[in-house]
């Protein structure tokens, strides 16, 4: 990673959270990451949490985890526990835990003083009239008849709108700014709206809700927060932002910073359509390993380290950009490679007799868990008369330069020892089921005598091998960007699942714990399933191939 503008250490956000320190601007920085509980977290938001939580980290600052819900009917407390689980495990600790929930009798109060100033008033046009009032971007606003309205009116209105006299849509508080703005969001913006929608924490204290905006800034004004990350779409709100803190009686006043949003190529990055994707059936669920959830990339086995390494290498800058799936999958591999424990598995069996070795014996050979890294220790691969190697290392029309094994040829199983194949053996469809070898007992850890055996493969032995089903994962749309297109659901990768139901894996797998990962020599990595493994049977996810096979 080279030091430009969008290195981790020098980014622009960082370097004006440096130069607010080091002017004494603030003691100390205080960040907040602010989902809404109505679905899980995605890659997206681990970029806004590593830049939260770790700005706030770096400057010893404080990170608030605060949950803006403030839409009951679409959140919910499964995805509120999703999400600090979600958060915990890419490694971040909240200072606070806060809901913006948790001031909606504050919000109230401000409103009031809002009112009370002028700034103000309830509005008794239907949705549609708002729309038709508020002009475009090329015409200016036509400003409502009850923009005019008394301040005493106003207040007798407002609080009666909290006490549940008025139907759902009948009145609004909005505030009174400039209706011929040419930032439409400065158009008297909606502060309050009546809905009877239970509320995941408040039950039914409240019919009346505070709109994100209003809700927004004044949250991070109450907590001190000193910087207001946000992504930027929300550029055009920073002038609401300053307009209600600038306008009520609050000492802080965050300053709100945009920055650009992640996009991922070949998958979406919205809560709303990943959501859709669930309720419609077109994955298992939120932790689905095609997912860009983290739930679903941890499933995969995607680990905290390779996405916060992700994060920093794309880096934070103002310019919105697409970044290619590669870049992740890069990450992961990283990782594992050093990581991952070795192990061998045969997706696609085809049977090798070995006909010259001792009937029943098994040899316990040993193998690194890492070729590299000692400390991650040996364990026993049982070598036996019959083991499986997988189909395709076995050629019986062989293109010119294979390798692998050939009628008449030799291959070392690796690890073990050098076989030669004598006799295939075809079913009645002409497919080849079953090989006859033989082997030199004097190749276990030593080249052949006379001879250049090239080849090396992995394999199981057919007696100790352990049945598992192998997911393999493809991407999830055929398009770079789906979410461009008219219906995302359309440009869904079909192939985006592979299941095989009869992969062999070895012996010494059968104590591994749920969620660990593995390189499957030669095959990929893997993680064995959270879900669906069950007693005697393994379910295997590829978490990504050994090499970039998309370029
Ligand atoms: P979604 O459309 O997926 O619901 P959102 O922006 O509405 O996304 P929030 O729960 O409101 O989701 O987001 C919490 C924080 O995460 C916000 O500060 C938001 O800006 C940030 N965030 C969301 N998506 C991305 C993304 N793709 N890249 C970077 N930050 C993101
Ligand atoms: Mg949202």
């Amino acid at each position: 990673m080279s030091t430009t503008e969008n290195s981790p250490a020098t980014n622009f956000i960082r370097q004006i959270v440096t130069k607010d320190l080091a002017e004494k601007k603030h003691n100390k920085v205080i960040t907040r990451f602010p989902p809404e509980p109505n679905g899980f977290l995605h890659i997206g938001h681990a970029k806004s949490i590593c830049l939260n939580f770790g700005v706030a980290a770096e400057n010893a600052g404080l990170c608030n985890l605060r949950f803006d819900d403030t839409n009951p009917e679409k959140e919910s407390i499964e995805y509120v526990r999703a999400i600090e689980k979600d958060v915990h495990w890419l490694g971040f600790e909240w200072a606070e835990l806060r809901h913006s929930s948790d001031y909606f009798e504050d919000l109230y109060g401000f409103a009031v003083q809002l009112i009370e100033k002028g700034l103000a008033y309830v509005d008794s046009l239907t949705a549609e009239q708002i729309r038709e009032y508020r002009g475009s971007l090329t015409q200016p606003g036509k400003e409502s008849p009850d923009r005019s309205r008394s301040i005493e009116e106003n207040l007798d209105l407002f609080s009666r709108m909290r006490a549940g006299e008025f139907a759902d849509g009948q009145y609004l508080l909005r505030a009174k700014i400039d209706m011929a703005s040419s930032n439409i969001n400065m158009r008297d913006p909606a502060l309050y709206r009546i809905r009877r929608v239970h509320h995941q924490r408040t039950g039914d204290d409240w019919c009346i809700y505070p709109m994100y905006d209003y809700t927004h800034c004044i949250s991070d004004a109450i907590e001190g927060i000193t910087h207001s990350l946000c992504t930027l779409e929300f550029e055009n709100h920073r002038p609401l932002y300053d307009w209600i803190l600038d306008n009520i009686d609050i000492d802080c006043h965050p300053q709100q910073i945009e920055f650009a949003r992640l996009e991922l190529e070949y998958t979406i990055v919205s809560k709303r359509k990943l959501n859709q994707l669930v309720v419609e059936g077109h994955v298992s669920g939120w932790d689905d390993p095609r997912m860009p959830t983290l739930a679903g990339l941890r499933r995969a086995g995607f680990t905290p380290t390779a996405i916060r390494d992700f994060c920093e290498r794309i880096g934070v800058t103002k310019k919105d950009s697409s970044i290619e799936m590669a870049v992740l999958e890069n990450c992961i591999r990283e990782d594992l490679n050093n990581t991952a424990a070795r192990a061998m598995a045969v997706l696609d069996p085809l049977k090798v007799v070995i006909e010259n070795y001792p009937d029943g014996q098994t040899e316990q050979l040993e193998a690194s868990n890492h070729p590299q890294n000692e400390a991650m220790g040996k364990r026993i691969v049982p070598f036996t008369k019959e083991v499986y190697i997988e189909q395709d290392d076995f050629a019986d029309v062989p293109p010119p330069k294979y390798k692998r094994l050939i009628e008449g040829g030799e291959v070392r199983l690796r690890g073990a020892y050098v076989i030669k194949c004598h006799q295939v053996i075809k079913n009645a469809a002409g497919k080849v089921v079953e090989l006859r070898c033989t082997y030199d007992e004097k190749t276990l850890g030593k080249k052949p005598e006379g001879r250049k055996v090239k080849g090396v493969i992995h394999w199981v032995s057919a007696t100790h091998s352990l049945d598992a089903e192998i997911r393999l994962y493809d991407r999830l749309f055929n398009v770079p960007n789906p979410s461009a297109e008219d219906d995302f659901c359309e440009a869904l990768n079909p192939d985006s699942l592979q299941v095989i139901t009869e992969a062999k894996v070895e012996s010494s797998l059968a104590d591994a714990e749920l969620g660990s990962r593995f390189q499957f020599e030669r095959v990929g990595y893997f993680c064995l399933d959270t879900e669906d493994s069950v007693v005697d049977k393994f379910v295997f996810n590829r978490t990504v191939t050994l090499r970039d096979t998309w370029s």
